[in-house]
């Protein structure tokens, strides 16, 4: 990718020379240059700035220089994706990190004062494609830092950038979640451990704890990244769910929705005599009073819900469902880890039933780090009883 940036001040881009991004430079997959506007001027002075028409404070970049620059950038066949970071421009995101590394070159205008004369705008949309991006909600002195963040966020996406893509994977704003806790040695550090699911070399466990955390830490620091599906852009989905604590006022569609899921466990089993079958509005709305339960919702639908709670160390959970449209996509998997999260501190297990016939509800609970404890019987249908130790 060819990146150029034209600032007033050039020696600002000069952290572009280090670390991984000056690495990618040396080795041939960047090719970043840095021009200095003022060499696109004319008078003795150099000049960029003017006051501004209609009165008010502060100085407006004038237009010459900026289209002078244009033309050099856009001499060749292949011109440049424009960037001009402004602090009234779409926010900046992941995902627009993402698009952007995929283009063969990229050129940032760095405004300073109180920005640039918007001709310059109309005039490089008639030239290239342009966009106008904001780093965030605030307002800094140039578009430099901007643009070096801009850039840092943007290469580290381009293949033989970093060296180890995989750890790109699981990042925070992937997939719109943010990243799970991580550490390091030593395990102990001024009395503070690392989690024991980390050091147990159960990898189900570990993933299955890591996507709790990921979902935890979302919903309390970014909770408008799960309500708006994240930037990944897929709402309405399973992607980004928000597991909300349910209410009396959810009884009718969990009734509802255990009718159309559990219909695949009667048909497994060849007997309607299952709890969540057999049980009325009323048993609903009374059950949510004794346990916790928690929903998920897409455009207002309920798709999913599970509910725990303790019988003495042990948080036993169950309900466990996915509406039958959205099964298939990790939702299930998620509500499970959530559930677990939310077990008090003392709890030093998980457990649940499922009926003996149903695979597939195994074969998930398995990968879960789930194990088989015990098998028995209710009302004439096989059930498993299934374990995960906390740790
Ligand atoms: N008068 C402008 C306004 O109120 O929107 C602010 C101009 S700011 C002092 C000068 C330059 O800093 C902008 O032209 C832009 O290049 C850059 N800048 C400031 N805040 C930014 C932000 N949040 N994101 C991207 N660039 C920003």
């Amino acid at each position: 990718m060819r990146i150029d940036v034209v600032s007033i001040f050039p020696a600002y881009l000069e952290p572009l020379g280090l670390s991984l991004i000056g690495k990618a430079t040396s080795q041939g997959v960047l090719d970043v240059h840095v021009h200095d506007l003022r060499d696109f001027t004319h008078d003795r002075h150099r000049t960029v700035d003017d006051t501004p028409y209609g009165g008010g404070a502060g100085m407006v970049m004038r237009p010459e220089p900026w289209g002078e620059a244009f033309d050099a950038l856009t001499d060749g066949d292949d011109v440049p994706h424009l960037i001009v970071p402004a602090p009234g421009g779409v926010l900046f995101t992941q995902a627009i990190a993402a698009e952007l590394a995929r283009k063969p070159r990229l050129a940032f205008a760095c405004g300073r004062y109180e920005g640039i004369d918007e001709r310059v705008i109309d005039e490089a949309r008639i030239r290239m494609p342009v966009s106008v991006i904001s780093l965030g909600d605030y307002v800094l002195n140039g578009g430099e830092v901007a643009a070096l963040a801009m850039i840092e966020a943007i290469a580290r996406l381009i293949p033989g950038v970093i060296g180890n893509a995989a750890s790109l994977d699981e990042e925070s704003h992937t997939g719109g979640l943010l990243e799970y806790p991580i550490y390091t040695k030593p395990r102990e550090w001024r009395g503070h451990e690392v989690p024991s699911v980390l050091l147990s070399g159960d990898h189900g466990a570990i993933e299955s704890w890591r996507l709790g955390q990921r979902y935890e830490r979302t919903e309390a620091s970014r909770p408008d990244l799960l309500e708006t599906g994240g930037d990944s852009g897929t709402s309405p989905s399973t992607e980004n769910p928000r597991f909300v604590a349910a209410t009396a006022d959810d009884a009718g569609e969990i009734w509802t929705m255990a009718r159309a899921c559990w219909i695949t466990e009667a048909r497994d089993h060849n007997s309607f005599n299952i709890p969540a079958l057999t049980e009325n509005l009323t048993d609903v709305q009374e059950w949510l009073t004794q346990w916790r339960a928690w929903v998920v919702r897409s455009r207002g639908r309920l798709i999913g819900s599970v509910r725990a709670r303790r019988t003495e160390k042990l948080w036993d959970i169950g309900r466990l469902m996915v509406a039958p449209d959205m099964q298939g996509r990790g939702l299930g998997k998620a509500l499970l880890a959530y559930a677990e999260q939310q077990a008090p501190d003392d709890i030093v297990g998980f457990s649940m039933f499922t009926g003996g016939h149903s695979v597939a509800n195994l074969r998930m609970y398995q990968r879960a780090g789930y194990e088989t404890r015990g098998r028995s019987t209710y009302a004439g249908i096989p059930t498993v009883e299934l374990y995960k130790s906390r740790d």
